[in-house]
């Protein structure tokens, strides 16, 4: 098969060897994407059913790139490939699943602003001081527990992490995320880390579902492993069980996201979970000049932990690494402006052949103006996406309403855009009885005789007019009538065409932007499922690298290095090379975060092909005060014979950092310092789904009497234990099967006598 004849020996090798588990552990560059491009179409040559084959990668993009590669071979049947990030694999897998753990199956999935706004909401109603509480590590803090699958419950009763907040001064973070976990159920929304999450509980959970995916999953890869965390690390072992045929491949030299729970362990434990794994070595670059692969190699062995690996490049030697230095960040953007300028007419180069990568977003700004001021057309990763403009998040919140009316977050975001006389005091008074009846949010927007009166009453109910009569269009309409409907209706396309000013026409054009989007999407012949809700979760799950609207423009890419991740462009130039920028000032004060750092300078140099441009200032403005940089210590780190200043050294004297380069041999793999991961923990915060089996209203209670068995719409069955108070404030005690005891107001309760 001549498709074969584009690999070396050892990926021919991994590529023919389908069964069984298989594991790649290989430098940049060195075609490790490759390998499991070319696996996927022999495998499929050989019959194998794209529907039993699931490759998961780190971005939606590469899946992208991967499945056009894949369909040149073997045709449109790469269409049937389940590929694409764990994240929307699994989303979309709970989608299908999402009953059994009690949730709607056309569950929202918050986003960050989503969930950084519940974390304020729920901050202010347990009157904490948002300083001591900041909201991004009240995130991560519960980000981390989660995707160590430490559940709220477990999180409360685990001592050494509630004396750790204790002593950090934050006490109640146990509570935060019980409250967090319930307002999200509630308003049947899974976060980011719960499609993971949630997913380990279903499989977890559900032997049957597990079996299901098991049997249907014959043949499991995994790009990039070494960033997955603990609870990706958990699915896909799971899911390998029975067949075992399980490929991965990644570098540990290349770990950038431990900040985010990636557990380089999990490379090493793969050995240890398959014990007759077969290992393959890549080592030779395909990407890079000599030049390149020698700069990457030196800095890398400055880390002490690491696999060791061998890269070499047979490519020409190539051009020394040029470095650059700058008076300001201003100066810097016009040095690179020009190099482009200069090297795009030499060298023959289109705009698109150039990258220039930075450690932080800021960075962007002084590059940005340079680029511009020299009319150097250029894109930017990550920046803020179409779909974080507030008139798209405005409609596309009427649209998640649409879908599952529970949504709290996008609920409080149009209850009363455009204006329709609902004030915070009354979506107050919505989510406190919510809150005192443990009803969802929509039976109280939908009952609102019940809970409010006069003007505030007669707002919501028709604003729950106007969510259910989409919810009508939905039911029989394509995505892009349904859109269209709501756009209309909802009276956001008329409260922007009477803003006449310039602001107001960019988002009355955005909004058609959206719409002509969804029309694409109805129209697209490569899928099958193409409703609105299906809509929502592919915008749901855009990771920053995807809101690239025209993908063959020729422009010049700038990104954050962690975006760079897998990508390679013929130049490249990594800016910002100063201390305390990069490597970021956080992370000075451990080997273990310093060591990340340099991991993702070796990202970043690995990326060019051809030439490589460094560069920094020596004096910059952060947070609005002008500082005098120093020239980051990772330059010094690199093999001078490599570089070529284009300046008088001014190098400081090599400094002994302490860190004492040390390698760690594949046989000496398990003396790793590093944590082993936790005992798996799973125990499920969800009750088992309860499909109610007629319909509800707030009950008779007339004939309720102790002992009897009751049905509740959300709750299921369960006994009265006791009745207490007089009508019309009577309440019950009733013991539910599933979720133990609950008192409920028996005015308000939808029960039903069995
Ligand atoms: P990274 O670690 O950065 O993700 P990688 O190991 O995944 O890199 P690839 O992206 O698969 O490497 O390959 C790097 C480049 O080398 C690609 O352009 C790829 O097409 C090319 N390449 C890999 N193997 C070969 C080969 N055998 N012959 C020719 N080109 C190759
Ligand atoms: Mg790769």
């Amino acid at each position: 098969m001549d498709y074969l004849a584009g690999l070396n020996p050892s990926q021919r090798a991994a590529v023919e060897q389908t069964e069984g588990p298989v594991m790649i552990v290989a430098g940049a560059g060195s075609g490790k994407t490759r390998v499991i491009t070319y696996r996927v179409a022999h495998l499929i040559n050989k019959g194998v059913d794209p529907f039993n084959i699931l490759v998961l990668t780190f971005t939606n993009k590469a899946a992208k790139e991967m499945r056009e590669r894949i369909m040149k071979v073997v045709g449109l049947e790469a269409k049937n490939i389940w590929m694409g990030t764990f994240h929307s694999v699994f989303a979309r897998i709970l989608r299908v699943e999402a009953e059994l753990i009690g949730y709607p199956k056309n569950f929202t999935i918050y986003d960050t602003d989503d969930t950084k706004s519940l974390l304020r909401a729920i901050l202010k109603e347990m009157n904490l001081d948002d300083k001591l509480y900041n909201v991004n590590h009240v995130y991560g803090r519960i980000s981390s527990a989660k995707n160590n699958l430490i559940s709220p419950q477990e999180y409360n009763k685990n001592e050494a992490i509630l004396a750790e907040d204790r002593e950090n001064g934050r006490g109640q973070l146990g509570e935060i995320y019980m409250t967090y976990a319930q307002r999200c159920y509630r308003a049947g929304a899974m976060d980011f880390d719960d499609l993971l999450f949630k997913t380990n509980v279903l499989l977890n959970k559900f032997p049957e579902v597990l079996h299901k995916y098991q049997h249907q999953f014959k043949y499991l890869m995994v790009d990039e492993y070494q960033d997955t965390n603990f609870s990706q690390y958990l699915i896909v072992k799971r899911l390998a069980a029975v067949n075992e045929n399980i490929c991965v491949v990644g570098d540990d030299a290349q770990s950038i996201y431990a900040f985010r729970g990636a557990n380089i362990q999990n490379i090493l434990n793969f050995q240890k979970d398959y014990p007759d794994v077969k290992v393959y070595k890549l080592e030779q670059n395909y990407r890079s000049t000599k030049m390149i692969v020698n700069a990457a190699n030196s800095i890398i062995a400055n880390n002490k932990n690491q696999l060791e690996k061998n890269v070499f490049s047979d490519n020409e030697e190539g051009d020394k690494i040029k470095v650059a230095r700058a008076f300001s960040d201003n100066e810097e953007g016009k040095i690179v402006a020009e190099a482009i300028i200069q090297e795009k007419s030499i060298k023959s180069y289109n705009y698109k052949d150039f990258a220039i990568l930075y450690r932080t977003n800021a960075q962007s700004r002084a590059m940005e103006e340079a680029l511009r001021k020299l009319s150097i057309p250029y894109k930017i990763y990550g920046g803020t996406s179409f779909y974080q403009r507030k008139e798209i998040k405005d409609l596309i919140a009427y649209f998640r309403l649409t879908y599952n009316p529970n949504d709290e977050e996008a609920l409080k975001r149009v209850i009363n855009y455009p204006r329709r006389g609902i004030g915070d005091t009354t979506v107050e008074k919505i989510i406190v009885a919510a809150d005192q009846h443990q009803y969802r949010i929509w039976d109280v927007v939908a009952n609102a005789q019940m809970f409010l009166d006069g003007r505030s009453f007669t707002a919501v109910s028709n604003f729950a007019l106007t969510i259910q009569s989409f919810q009508a269009v939905g039911n029989s309409h394509s995505a892009f009538d349904t859109a269209m409907h709501i756009a209309q209706h909802s009276g956001i396309l008329k409260d922007l065409y009477e803003d006449k000013s310039v602001e107001g026409l960019n988002r009355y054009e955005n909004i058609q932007e959206l719409l002509n989007g969804i029309k694409e999407f109805s129209e697209r012949e490569d899928i099958e499922e193409k409703g609105l809700d299906v809509f929502l979760q592919d915008v749901a799950l855009l990771t920053n690298d995807d809101n690239d609207k025209n993908p063959n423009a020729d422009t010049v890419s700038l990104m954050t290095i962690h975006s760079s991740k897998g990508l390679e462009f013929p130049s490249v130039f990594i800016v910002g090379l100063e201390e305390n920028l990069f490597p970021s000032q956080l992370s000075l004060n451990s080997r273990t975060e310093l060591e990340e750092e340099r991991r993702l300078f070796y990202v970043a140099v690995t990326r060019a092909e051809k030439k490589l441009h460094l560069s920094y200032a020596t004096s910059r403005y952060r947070w609005g005060t002008l500082n005098n940089c120093e020239p980051s210590r990772f330059l010094d780190e690199l093999n001078p014979a490599c570089l070529e200043l284009e300046f008088k050294p001014r190098m400081p004297a090599k400094e002994d950092d302490g860190f004492q380069s040390e390698r760690v041999t594949w046989q000496q793999k398990d003396t790793f310092s590093k944590p082993k991961p936790k005992a798996m923990k799973t125990t499920s915060i969800l009750p088992k789904a309860h499909v109610p089996t007629a319909g509800f209203a707030p009950s008779d209670t007339s004939t309720l009497q102790v002992g009897m068995e009751v049905e509740h719409e959300r709750f299921g069955f369960g006994e009265v234990v006791n009745l207490e108070g007089n009508k019309p404030d009577m309440k019950a005690t009733i013991s539910f099967k599933e979720l133990g005891q609950k008192q409920l107001l028996l005015k308000f309760a939808k029960l039903r006598i069995v």
